[in-house]
C-alpha cells in the first residue's frame, strides 16, 4: 500500500475488496508521518492510540457486515486550533502548551463518526494568526515541495502533511485566507465554506465573525466528500446554518459548459510574472470546457485588507482577554501580584504577532476611536460583500488568484508585518464577505513552486464551486 497517493475512493475500494484493513492503513500512515516529521515539522503530535481505536472499529464494522461510514479507514489531520478531547491543542501558543480539552469539536465528532482516524494535530501559526506559520511557539513548518520554503499560514501544517501524502486530507481553519493560501503554496486542494456551513464548536476563537472551518486534500472530491460529513447545523453553535447541505459530490458530475465566470479585474494586478502566466493558462483551459468569461470589477477591494485588520484584531484582542493565567495551563511563575499574574501571563505567554494584534485591537475599539475605525470598518465590509452580489448577478463564479506570489523562503517576511499581511490580499475579501471559496492547483512556475487558482460562489453555493474546481480537474488544470 501506497500510503502517500491514497485517496477515499482508493481506501474505500481497498476496504471493500478486504486488499487491506484500517488498522492496516492506520499503522502505515502513522509510520510515514513518524518519518516525515523531521523534515517539515509539520505534526505537533500523532495520536496512534485514538486512531488505532476508531481503526479497529471501523474494521469491525466491515466484518459484521455494516456500512462502516463516508470516510472509513481515512488519515485525517486536524489543525491545533480545533479542539480534541483528551489530546493537547495548543493553537501554536506557549499559552495553551499543556491544555487537554475536555470536548471534541464538531467537526471532529462528525468525521470520526464518519470512520475518519485523527492521526495527529498540526503546527500552525500561533492562534492562526499569520501567513507563513513561522509565528509558531512549536517552530516553522517547512514546505514538503521546497524545504526551504514556508507552506503559507496560518493553516501551514495542515496543508503540508496532506502534501506529503501523511494525511489523506485534513482540516484547517481560515479567517482571512489561511486555508486557501497555504493550499495554493503547498498544491493540495483547500476549502473555506460559506460562513456558518461548518460548526465553529471547538474552533478556539480568532475572530469570530471570520472564522470557518474547511478542509484539505490532493483532490476535489476528496475535499467534497470531508465537507459534506462536517457540515450542517450544529445546536452548539449559534451561527452555525440550518440549511440543508446540499451533495457536493453529486454537483461534481455535472460538466462546466455554460457557466458564466467572472475575472475580478482588481485581482490581476500586481500578480508575480508566473503565477500571472499560471492563472491565464488555468483561464484558458476554463473557456476550452465550455464557460464564457467575462471582466468583472470589485471596486472595494483596495480597503480590504486594512478593514480586516481592523476587524480581526477587535475581536482577537476580546477573545483572547481569557487567556489571564487564571483558566487555560499556563501562568508566569515570576508574578508577586494579581496584576504582575495578569501582565507577566501575557508578556511570557504569547508571541509578538498575537500581542500586536490584541494592541491594535484595544486600539480600535477603545473610546474616542470605536467610531472612526472600527465602526468605519464594519461599513467597508458591508460594501465588499455588497461587491460580491452584485457581481454574482452577472456571473455564476469568480476565478481569481488566490496570492499574489509562490511561496517564499523561511525568514524572507518575517521581519515586516505589512509585507506578511498582503499575502492575503486576494483571499481576505472573501472572507469578509463570507462567501464559499477554495484554491485549486494550477501548475507550477518555472522553478517548480505551486500556484493555486481560486473560485468563489454565492452564498451556500457550494455544489456550484465544487462543479467548477471538478470540471477543471478533470480537464487536467492541476497541471496546466
Ligand atoms: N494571514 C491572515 C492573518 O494573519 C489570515 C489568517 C487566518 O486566516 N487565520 O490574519
Amino acid at each position: 500500500m501506497d500510503v502517500h497517493t491514497l485517496t477515499i475512493a482508493s481506501i474505500r475500494a481497498g476496504l471493500a475488496s478486504r486488499q487491506f484493513t484500517a488498522a492496516e492503513v492506520c499503522e502505515a500512515a502513522l509510520r510515514l508521518a513518524e518519518a516525515e516529521n523531521s523534515k517539515t515539522n509539520a505534526y505537533l503530535r500523532l495520536c496512534p492510540e485514538r486512531a488505532m481505536e476508531t481503526a479497529r472499529k471501523v474494521d469491525a464494522t466491515i466484518t459484521a457486515g455494516e456500512d462502516p461510514g463516508p470516510l472509513a479507514g481515512v488519515p485525517v489531520a486536524v489543525k491545533d486550533v480545533i479542539t480534541t478531547r483528551g489530546i493537547t491543542t495548543t493553537c501554536g501558543s506557549k499559552m495553551l502548551e499543556r491544555w487537554v480539552p475536555p470536548y471534541d469539536a464538531t467537526a471532529v465528532e462528525r468525521l470520526e463518526a464518519a470512520g475518519g482516524l485523527v492521526i495527529g494535530k498540526t503546527n500552525c501559526d500561533e492562534f492562526a494568526m499569520g501567513s507563513s506559520n513561522e509565528n509558531s511557539a512549536f517552530g516553522p513548518v517547512r514546505n514538503p515541495v521546497a524545504l526551504d520554503r514556508v507552506p503559507g499560514g496560518s493553516s501551514g501544517g495542515s496543508a503540508a502533511v496532506v502534501a506529503q501524502g501523511t494525511a489523506t486530507v485534513s482540516l484547517g481553519s481560515d479567517t482571512g485566507g489561511s486555508i486557501r493560501q497555504p493550499g495554493s503554496f503547498c498544491g493540495v486542494v483547500g476549502v473555506t465554506p460559506t460562513y456558518g456551513r461548518v460548526s465553529r464548536y471547538g474552533l478556539v476563537a480568532f475572530a469570530s465573525s471570520l472564522d470557518h472551518i474547511g478542509p484539505f486534500a490532493r483532490n476535489v472530491g476528496d475535499a467534497a466528500t470531508l465537507l459534506e460529513t462536517i457540515a450542517g447545523r450544529d445546536p452548539k453553535d449559534s451561527t452555525s446554518a440550518f440549511a440543508p447541505v446540499a451533495g457536493y459530490t453529486e454537483a461534481m458530475k455535472q460538466d462546466a459548459r455554460g457557466m458564466r465566470i467572472g475575472l475580478p479585474t482588481e485581482y490581476f494586478k500586481g500578480l508575480a510574472n508566473d503565477t500571472g502566466d499560471q492563472l491565464a493558462k488555468g483561464v484558458d483551459l476554463l473557456k476550452s470546457i465550455g464557460c464564457e468569461i467575462v471582466d468583472i470589477s470589485l471596486p472595494h477591494t483596495e480597503y480590504a485588507i486594512a478593514c480586516y485588520y481592523i476587524i480581526c484584531t477587535a475581536e482577537a484582542s476580546s477573545n483572547l482577554a481569557r487567556y489571564d493565567g487564571v483558566r487555560y495551563t499556563f501562568r508566569s511563575e515570576r508574578a508577586q501580584t494579581m496584576a504582575e499574574m495578569y501582565q507577566l501571563t501575557r508578556g511570557e505567554g504569547f508571541g509578538a504577532e498575537v500581542k500586536r494584534r490584541i494592541m491594535l485591537g484595544t486600539h480600535v475599539l477603545s473610546s474616542g476611536y470605536y467610531d472612526a475605525y472600527y465602526l468605519k470598518a464594519q461599513k467597508v465590509r458591508a460594501l465588499i460583500a455588497r461587491d460580491f452580489a452584485q457581481a454574482f448577478e452577472k456571473v455564476d463564479a469568480l476565478v481569481a488568484p488566490v496570492s499574489p506570489f509562490p511561496a517564499f523562503k523561511l525568514g524572507e517576511k518575517i521581519d515586516d508585518p505589512l509585507a506578511m499581511y498582503l499575502s492575503d490580499i486576494y483571499t481576505i475579501t472573501g472572507s469578509l464577505a463570507g462567501i464559499p471559496c477554495m484554491s485549486v492547483p494550477c501548475g507550477t512556475t518555472s522553478d517548480s513552486l505551486p500556484v493555486g487558482m481560486q473560485i468563489l460562489t454565492r452564498h451556500f453555493d457550494e455544489p456550484g464551486m465544487f462543479r467548477l474546481a471538478a470540471a477543471f480537474e478533470r480537464a487536467g488544470g492541476f497541471t496546466v
